[in-house]
């Protein structure tokens, strides 16, 4: 798609550092990194979010992720990662081409997570219900 930064990544019309590419998927380096090794993975095609991507297409972006995952961990010695997809503006999703985040992690990174023992009270009645509708 026009104008998206991550469309030209793909098409190398702007820069990346490339990790891996396939027939249908591109791995490269967050500009930003949240920490060492912060790797983004996405379609090759253009799709804005998880509705609007098909199913095969999921499953080959997470079949990459499965095989680029660990070797992220292994190549700069992290003790785990996070796998994220910001889905949504208001999520705090600003490209509008699906990518799924690779955030290693370290025992001692302080980075932020959500927060352990901390939970929304709100109301909760007939939640699980208008889901199970829907589906
Ligand atoms: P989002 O907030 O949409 O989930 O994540 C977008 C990510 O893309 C951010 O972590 C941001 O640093 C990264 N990003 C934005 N523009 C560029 C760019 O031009 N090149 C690379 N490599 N990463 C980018
Ligand atoms: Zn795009």
């Amino acid at each position: 798609m026009e104008n998206c930064i991550f469309c030209k990544i793909i098409k190398v019309e702007i820069p990346a550092e490339k990790i891996y590419e396939d027939e249908d998927t591109f791995a490269f380096l967050d500009i930003s990194p949240q920490n060492k090794g912060h790797t983004l993975v996405v379609p090759k095609k253009h799709f804005k979010n998880i509705e609007d991507t098909p199913e095969d297409e999921l499953c080959k972006v997470f079949k990459a992720v499965k095989k680029i995952a660990p070797k992220i961990k292994e190549a700069i010695k992290a003790d785990a990662y996070n796998i994220g997809i910001n889905n949504g503006k208001e999520a705090g999703q600003e490209i509008e081409h699906l990518h799924i985040h690779i955030i290693p992690r370290f025992a001692d990174d302080k980075l932020k997570h959500w927060i352990s023992g901390e939970y929304y009270e709100g109301e909760e009645e007939g939640i699980g219900e208008k889901i199970r509708k829907l589906i």
